[in-house]
């Protein structure tokens, strides 16, 4: 693909346009402040090349797309033990919901929904500091992006803490159930704290590199881990949202209510995206749009 700047810009051009931004997440403070009609998008191709359109620059909280990367630490970690607390499945519910745990005695259906994510962090967590797991989630983000500017926003964790009644619910319900190794209160700090990094879309993208299988990324995950990551990403990375985006974009992909998405198109090229407006599904509403004008138009799908 020699003409994908033009392209990037076009679809920059057509989302702006439209216009049609959805609304940021309201039940974080700082993000629901955040101005909805914003967009960015960049592409970092196997030959090496980084090309970017929109504001690529800014800063956001990556939210939920923190998983893939607490999701990659853990497995480095402790290996498939994890998939005795945490199952592989599509949930078919929003990314917060209670409803599948009690039937399922306290088995989250994927590393994904925020049940699963706290296991995973609970996970990571085993008996250490908070400040050392973050730490390694930090340093696998910043080893993938090859760049040090990356940091969490305590202001962000914080203000989820306060408001973030469910997540407490589900790390309580998932305690009662035996399946959270530390005190909920623990978990819940670490996960807050691991969903408030930030990151330009430029440095989201150039992370992603590793999970693209180029020759020559950094190497912070197996290439069995690779696989398995992008087929949770592919079932799972769009909660209730992600047989939709598997049909309208064809490459997997994770969402955060931060507007934030990373896209994988495998031996070809990682991708992000942002726009902090969501749909309904708790996803960046202008964010699909794109990706799905994106993988038309240059044909790109594992499908
Ligand atoms: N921190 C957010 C939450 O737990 C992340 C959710 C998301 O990005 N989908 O609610």
């Amino acid at each position: 693909m020699s003409d994908l700047r033009p392209l990037l810009e076009d679809i920059t051009d057509r989302i702006y346009r439209e216009a049609d931004w959805g609304q940021p997440a309201q039940y974080i403070r700082e993000l629901a402040e955040v101005d909805p009609s914003q967009f960015a998008i960049c592409v970092c191709t196997e030959d090496g090349r980084m090309i970017s359109a929109g504001l690529a620059e800014r800063r956001f909280s990556i939210q939920s797309v923190s998983k893939v990367f607490a999701l990659m630490a853990t497995l480095g970690r402790i290996g498939g033990q994890l998939w005795s607390r945490v199952g592989r499945e599509p949930s078919g519910t929003s990314f917060d919901s209670v409803v599948l745990l009690e039937s399922e005695r306290g088995r989250p259906r994927n590393p994904f929904v925020n049940a699963g994510a706290l296991v995973t962090t609970d996970a990571l967590l085993s008996g250490r500091e908070p400040k050392l797991a973050l730490a390694e989630v930090l340093s696998l983000v910043r080893a993938a992006a090859e760049d040090d500017d990356i940091h969490m926003n305590a202001k962000v964790a914080k203000s989820e803490e306060r408001t973030g009644s469910r997540n407490k619910a589900l790390a309580h319900y998932l305690a009662s159930f035996g399946n959270l190794i530390n005190p909920p209160e623990m978990t819940l700090g670490t996960y807050f704290h691991q969903c408030a990094i930030e990151m330009t879309t430029s440095q989201l993208a150039r992370a992603g590199r590793c999970l693209a299988g180029f020759e020559g990324a950094p190497s912070v995950v197996s290439t069995l881990n690779v696989r398995r990551v992008n087929a949770l990403m592919m079932t799972c990375g769009h909660y209730d949202g992600s047989g939709d985006f598997a049909f309208q974009v064809g490459l997997p992909g994770k969402s955060g209510v931060g507007g934030g998405i990373l896209i994988i198109a495998p031996k070809v090229a990682s991708i992000a995206i942002w726009s902090p407006g969501l749909n309904d599904y708790g996803n960046s509403k202008a964010g699909t749009r794109a990706a799905a004008l994106l993988s038309q138009a240059t044909g790109w799908s594992v499908f």
